[in-house]
């Protein structure tokens, strides 16, 4: 999680490090090459130098397409692919202009619950939501209900120890074993919408019951099971495969990448003992991704991914051809990747994507999307009169 954090920031990190702390002087002076995953200890003035150039190169490519990032997110000249934000505070408004964005596609609620010493009131809860909500104007918000657990412990609330929490008590399933929680949160959701174009999503969803039982809270509180926009996560198997069943009750879906393949390789997301069977770009996980992007197409259902793949140019690229209609990305990353998706037509991106699902390996899958990246990019930067290959 302290990678989708400093993502959000504009960070550069480079996780896994285990050696950095004894092998790096505490004090001393670094540079992180986080693309190439590389830390430098011990660095000359004149690497320094090298770095601080290219930071100052890459800050002038961003601003200028941070100028055209305003324009609305579409695909070539003509297909629109809206580009949202993924934001945890009011903290997150300062760091980008909402004239880039259409929307936030997820607002993490958890983090206004972890930073406090107990359980924010309702009042507390109403104030956020619509002042999030009123920030943007007519542009919607989508608010994930409290997904702690597993990685994201609360100081005032005592967990169960659990062996497997990553697949245990988190998510929707607490919500819905501690329903006062789940039921304030509508309720000041209820409230919110009065301001603006507040919806709900629920996280970690695994079968069509829950969403059901959700409806039946959002009736109680406010008479009505259609008081809120609702939105399932699609970021565990099962819901994958209960795809059309869960897309009858919601009005939207948005897929966590980042579980998503946790759960379909059975590999944890913060172990580094078995990262590198953590694949996003395998095509087991590319299929996945194609089948539910296609078939919320079809159905007209609107379908955004919320992952961190949104905001990797060959993560936008594949998804974009994957049949989705929105991605919400860390903000910082929003400018590139809208400039990126105008140099390519969806046509293209379709027969990408569907190359891309078509590969064997999580290599050879990734080397055909980013080298369709590349190429992009390299247009981007063309046309934006930067041109620089290590950007
Ligand atoms: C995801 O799982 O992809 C997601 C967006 O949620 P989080 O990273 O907060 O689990
Ligand atoms: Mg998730």
């Amino acid at each position: 999680h302290g990678a989708v954090v400093s993502r959000s920031f504009g960070i550069p990190t480079v996780t896994g490090a285990d050696q950095a702390t004894s092998v790096v002087e505490a004090g001393s002076l670094c540079v992180v090459y986080a693309d190439e995953g590389q830390i430098m200890g011990g660095v000359t003035a004149k690497e320094v130098k090298a770095a601080e150039r290219l930071s100052q190169e890459r800050e002038s490519v961003r601003a200028v397409f941070a100028e055209r990032a305003k324009e609305p997110g579409r695909v070539g000249e003509d297909h629109p692919l809206q580009i949202l934000v993924n934001i945890e505070s009011p903290r997150d408004l300062d760091l980008f202009s909402k004239e880039i964005v259409e929307g936030v596609g997820l607002f993490r609620t958890e983090f206004a619950y972890m930073e406090r010493a107990n359980f924010p009131t309702a009042q507390e809860q109403e104030e956020l939501y619509k002042g999030i909500s009123k920030h943007f104007g007519d542009a919607s918000v989508v608010f994930r209900t409290l997904d702690v657990g597993n990685d994201k412990q609360l100081r005032y609330f005592q967990m169960p120890h659990e062996n497997n929490p990553a697949m245990g008590w988190r998510g929707l399933r607490m919500s819905l074993q501690w329903q006062d929680i789940l039921l304030m949160q509508i309720q000041a959701l209820v409230k919110a919408r009065e301001y603006g174009d507040v919806r709900m999503l629920l996280p970690m969803v695994t079968n069509v019951e829950e969403v059901r039982q959700v409806k039946r809270l959002i009736e109680q509180v406010a008479g009505r099971a259609d008081a809120l926009p609702l939105g399932a996560m699609i970021e565990v198997p099962s819901a994958a495969m209960a795809l059309k069943d869960i897309m009858d009750e919601v009005d939207f879906l948005s897929v966590g990448t980042n579980d998503l393949a946790q759960y379909l390789f059975a590999v944890d997301r913060d172990n580094p003992w078995v990262a590198d069977l953590y694949q996003p770009y395998h095509p087991a996980h590319l299929r996945v991704l194609r089948y539910i992007g296609n078939t919320c197409r079809m159905a007209g259902k609107p379908v955004s991914v919320c992952g961190e793949m949104s905001g990797q140019r060959a993560g936008a690229l594949f998804l974009a051809g994957a049949g989705f209609d929105q991605l919400s990305l860390a903000p910082p990353f929003v400018p590139e990747i809208k400039a990126m998706l105008r140099e390519v037509s969806i046509r293209e991106l379709r027969v990408l994507a569907r190359k891309a699902a078509a590969c064997a390996t999580n290599l050879e899958a990734f080397r055909l999307l980013e080298d369709a990246a590349n190429v992009a990019w390299q247009s981007a930067l063309r046309h934006s009169g930067k041109e620089s290959g290590k950007t």
